[in-house]
């Protein structure tokens, strides 16, 4: 696939590792690694030049002003070199206009969605978020008086009923967190293209999706038209579980707002998070990400087989309910399936407490006796991850509407590290020996 950002003809996943190679971010020319900065605040050698930065901060009309000189950096929190090169790099990979990243997930998801709405504003999500989503547009945002209606978008067609002349967002993540269940991007995108037909241009919906499952690796949300993408830099794309961070991708427009957000409400990555993501996430991501499918096929055929596992829910499986789906939306720079690396898995039981009951016995067995699983969130780490959703990531959706949206109160989430698939299923047929 040619990086048509980078106007280069190599592949995106070269340009992971090699990033622009000139950039005007900031004078390395010399350097193979770029070096680590660490300051807060920038010489400015006259207050005409201070000036002239703060003029020119949030002010770019678009690339072109971004592109044309060296920026001039004031203070960390409004830009520095090490995030900056970051941001460039994240945008080529998800084959987006702009970047800009953030001190943590979270913060970007806040970013996205503040840079957009206001008072009276209402935002449609899918009913199944990360806990910390969901529980940032139920428990703040009625504050800000800004509603959100939850909705099942496996058929897009339900969102159709719900927009109203307030309607500023259609919020999902896909596959989603954490049954993998997947959301038909392009589908979505058409229907609000044509809701937009009828709206004012100061009334348009977009569409925010949080990639931060799949990874730019195995999917780019913006190549069907979404206008933002959001991700957690904490999970695949650092891949070391060392540093946290978020990124909002969107449209060049959208960068002067997005930066005078995190000037404003704070979250700025830290120059010293930057720089690992930056030399050894994004560089890796790719190798790690296709290791990691290997063995999570291998292990979600595992699982499949075996007698007391109810089932398996992994993109890359034929069973798969979505798979021809998946073929669509999830492919890597050379336009392979790419369906991950995160499986969910329930254990069999009669009724959903004995599920239940099964699904903590089974995660408490690998917690104590498992040397190449670990009982932890986060996930796209390098080790292998397993939690319980319902308990944990997702205890922020009470229980009623976590089975009604088909999150199995037994769910276990497996994120599929580096190690040998042969150990990790070992250490899983070990755990359901002891059931
Ligand atoms: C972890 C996660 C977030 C939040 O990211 P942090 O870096 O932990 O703030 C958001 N969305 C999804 C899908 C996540 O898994």
């Amino acid at each position: 696939m040619k990086n048509k950002k980078n106007k280069l003809p190599y592949s995106l996943e070269t340009g992971l590792i090699h990033g622009k190679s000139l950039t005007k971010k900031w004078d390395f020319s010399h350097h193979v690694v770029p070096p680590i900065s660490s300051s807060c605040t920038f010489r400015l050698e006259s207050t005409r030049r201070g000036a002239l930065g703060f003029a020119e901060f949030a002010h770019h009309t678009g690339q072109q002003a971004v592109k044309s000189r060296a920026p001039i950096y004031i203070y960390d929190r409004l830009g520095e070199p090490n995030k900056e090169v970051l941001e460039e790099n994240l945008a080529a990979a998800e084959k987006g206009d702009i970047a800009v990243t953030f001190s943590t997930g979270m913060a970007a998801v806040a970013a996205a969605l503040g840079a957009v709405t206001g008072v009276g504003d209402e935002i449609i999500a899918h009913n199944i978020l990360y806990g910390c989503t969901y529980s940032l547009l139920t428990n703040w945002y009625p504050r800000y008086q800004i509603s959100t209606k939850f909705v099942d978008m496996k058929d897009p067609r339900n969102i159709k009923k719900l927009i109203t002349s307030h309607t500023r967002v259609i919020y999902f993540e896909t596959p989603v967190n954490p049954t993998l269940e997947l959301i038909d991007i392009a589908a979505v995108v058409r229907m609000v293209k044509e809701a937009n037909k009828k709206r004012p241009k100061t009334r348009k919906i977009y569409v925010v999706i949080d990639n931060t499952f799949a990874s730019p690796y195995c999917q780019r949300p913006l190549e069907f038209g979404v206008d933002f993408v959001i991700a957690s830099l904490t999970k695949n794309i650092c891949g070391f579980g060392t540093d946290m961070g978020g990124v909002v991708i969107g449209p060049n427009w959208s960068y002067d707002i997005l930066l005078l957000y995190r000037k404003d409400f704070g979250g700025a990555l830290a120059a010293k998070s930057a720089w690992p993501l930056l030399v050894y996430g994004l560089p890796s991501l790719s190798v790690r990400m296709r290791q990691q499918m290997i063995s999570a096929h291998a292990i979600s055929t595992f699982l499949q087989s075996d007698p007391r596992v109810k089932f398996v829910s992994y993109p890359g499986l034929k069973s798969f309910p979505q798979y021809e789906l998946a073929q669509k939306q999830m492919r890597d720079y050379d336009g392979k399936f790419a369906p991950g690396s995160i499986l969910y898995f329930t254990l069999k039981g009669k009724t959903p407490q004995i599920q239940h009951k099964r699904g903590a016995k089974f995660i408490n067995y690998v917690a104590k006796n498992a040397y190449s699983i670990t009982l932890a969130v986060s996930l796209g780490h390098i080790r292998t991850l397993i939690e319980h959703p319902s308990s944990m990531t997702h205890s922020a959706i009470p229980l009623v509407e976590q089975m009604n949206s088909g999150l199995d109160p037994g769910g276990i989430r497996l994120s599929i590290g580096l190690e040998k698939p042969a150990d990790i299923i070992r250490d899983l047929a070990k755990a359901l020996d002891n059931l």
